[in-house]
């Protein structure tokens, strides 16, 4: 079955999210892109490794 990329895919809590850019660095899909200082989360590229909740400080990524 073809994943719901909407319900499964991490994504950013925008009032904890800094753009500080750890988690666009350290994405093995290439999923996360900052602009403006929000990170935003590409759910068709993002297969739920969960790096970039690991690699989020603030804790702004979930999943
Ligand atoms: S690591 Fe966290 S605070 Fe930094 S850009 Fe990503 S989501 Fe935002
Ligand atoms: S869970 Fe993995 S693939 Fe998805 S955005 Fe985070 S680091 Fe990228």
């Amino acid at each position: 079955m073809e994943k719901d990329a909407l319900l499964l895919a991490a994504r950013v809590l925008e009032a904890l999210c800094l753009g500080c850019g750890a988690c666009v660095q350290i994405c093995p899909q290439a999923a996360i892109t900052v602009l403006a200082k929000q990170a935003r989360i590409d759910s068709a590229r993002c297969d739920e490794c969960e790096e970039c909740i690991f690699a989020c400080f603030n804790g702004a990524i979930i999943i």
